[in-house]
């Protein structure tokens, strides 16, 4: 008998919301995390929602990750390592993947994750304080979501110059209707970024099914037989009925590499046995983004809140998402900093990543972006809008300079490829390094019960398993990833 019905492997964004739905069903369960537990309390740092000091390099709840962008590129990516994962450190966006997305995975063979079979996960997690109870939304869901009251000039001027372009108002984010300018919903209450341990963790601390240990670093899962037995660690081994990855879209693709699932042939090479030859890893996606950087003609009225974030343009494959605090007083790094930006994200890539071992076996993230001829012309088309923004009434009225593309850049595709690839980012937005897929998808590395293909009593629940990263951030999907998962396990 194991100590344990369910170990799951990181109380992240996804990891949370499962251990607590399982332990509401009567699973005993053990929550295992890597970065700090915060039972009495998160510092400020996680909690300010004006800020994101927890997401630059050197932070403890930071882990800092190694990834090449386009041509090789070489940068640093921030991932959340506490109770609460990612979440805890998030911008704070809380936008819902579209009906598009969800029903583009339910016609590659997974019906269960249908639009319509997810929009009553999406409204139980959620207490909407705009909408409230309603067919859309959820009022008394773990989950705050609010938006930002219409009282910035900045946004108002970037939501009418929009509106001057012919863009549509997008009231409802969240209402799966047609894109458009709009203001964020925020997983923000009274200023605090709710993460989903405080959410889910914090009311069912003491209850006997449920056990959270933090500064646990798994190292990989236990298979007897065919079959997932537990999890050895650096505390030692802990043996359950069954085991969840829910260590993110790095953390779990790394989990199974290391336990011996994944491509053989790259196994072999890094000298790990073979249990299970899987496309861990590949057909990765992320969003590109390029921040256009510029200087308001006028000082900066106090952004409502003092959150970064108000509104957002979305088109059928952009974001272009203002932020109205510069990043240098956001991340805590340069209170002088004057320069603002406007992100262009390109949000349904075709470019495909991957995720590998590198020589000492840490995880390395290799994006690819671009390398898809309609990517650079859809993010290209992106950034010669957010100019054109800028450059509409009112919005122009307010702004002094912009240190974007020059005319020259803008008039000629190649020149403006090169100054995209010289301010290419990414999002953070990691998905499908271990995606699902029905029978015979050559691409899955689970099915759409989240199953390990080949190894019994083992998941993954976290945003390595969309089938494609989701047309808007990812939080909110996986927040339903975990709660959705729940119900698949325990059959509700
Ligand atoms: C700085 C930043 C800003 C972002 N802003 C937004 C935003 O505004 N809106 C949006 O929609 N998305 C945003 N994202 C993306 C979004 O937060 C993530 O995609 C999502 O939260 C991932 O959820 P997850 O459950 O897959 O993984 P995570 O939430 O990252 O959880 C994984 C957990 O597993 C733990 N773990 C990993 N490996 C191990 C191991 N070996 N042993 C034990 N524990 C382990 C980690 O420490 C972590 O706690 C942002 C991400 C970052 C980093």
């Amino acid at each position: 008998m194991p100590d344990w019905d369910v170990v799951v492997v990181g109380a992240g964004t996804a990891g949370c919301p499962l251990a607590a739905r399982l332990a509401d069903a009567g699973r005993r369960v053990l929550l295992l995390e890597a970065g700090a537990d915060h039972p009495g309390g998160f510092p400020d740092v996680l909690r300010d929602a004006a800020t994101m000091g927890a997401a630059v390099p050197g932070a403890p709840q930071n882990w800092d990750l190694p990834v090449l962008l386009a041509d090789g590129t070489p940068t640093r990516v921030p991932r959340g390592r506490v109770v609460g994962g990612s979440s805890a450190l998030y911008a704070g966006s809380f936008l819902r993947g579209t009906p598009e997305d969800f029903d583009g995975w339910a016609a590659d063979g997974n019906d269960l994750w249908s639009y319509e079979r997810v929009l009553p996960v999406f409204r139980r997690l959620e207490a909407d304080r705009d909408f409230g109870d309603s067919p859309l939304h959820g009022g008394s869901g773990p989950m705050p979501v609010a938006r930002p009251p219409d009282a910035h000039p900045l946004a108002a001027a970037f939501g009418a110059a929009a509106a001057a372009l012919g863009f549509p108002a997008e009231p409802d984010k969240n209402a799966g209707g047609p894109p458009g300018y709009g203001p964020v919903p925020l997983g923000v209450a009274d200023g605090v970024r709710v993460n989903t341990a405080m959410a889910y963790l914090s009311p069912r601390r003491g209850r006997p099914e449920l056990t959270v240990r933090g500064g646990v670093l798994v190292h990989r899962v236990l298979v007897e037989r065919g079959r997932a037995v537990g999890v050895e660690t650096d505390g030692g081994v802990f043996r359950a009925g069954e085991v969840v990855l829910s260590a993110g879209a790095v953390g779990s693709a790394h989990l199974l590499l290391r336990s011996g699932i994944g491509p053989a042939a790259d196994l072999r090479a890094a000298g790990i046995p073979v249990l299970a030859d899987l496309p861990v890893g590949r057909g990765c996606t992320d969003h590109p983004l390029v921040y256009l950087p510029w200087r308001p003609a006028r000082p900066l009225p106090a952004a409502p809140g003092a959150l970064p974030l108000h509104g957002a343009l979305h088109t059928a494959d952009l974001e272009l998402l203002p932020w109205w605090v510069p990043f240098g007083r956001v991340m805590g790094t340069d209170p002088d900093d004057r320069e603002i930006s406007v992100g262009v994200g390109l949000m349904r890539p075709d470019s495909r990543g991957r995720l590998g071992l590198d020589h000492a076996g840490a995880p390395l993230v290799e994006y690819r972006y671009l390398t898809e001829d309609g990517d650079r012309t859809r993010l290209r088309s992106g950034v010669r809008l957010a100019v054109e923004l800028l450059r509409t009434p009112p919005l122009a009225g307010l702004v002094a300079a912009t240190a974007g593309p020059g005319d020259d850049a803008l008039a000629d595709d190649r020149a403006l490829d090169g100054w995209i690839r010289a301010h290419l980012t990414t999002a953070v937005h990691l998905s499908g390094t271990a995606r699902m897929g029905p029978d015979g998808d050559p691409g899955a590395v689970v099915d759409q019960h989240l199953r390990v293909r080949g190894i019994d009593g083992l998941r993954v629940v976290d945003t390595s398993v969309l089938p494609r990263v989701t047309s808007r951030g990812p939080a909110a999907t996986a927040v339903m990833l975990g709660e959705r998962a729940a119900d698949l396990m325990t059959g509700t």
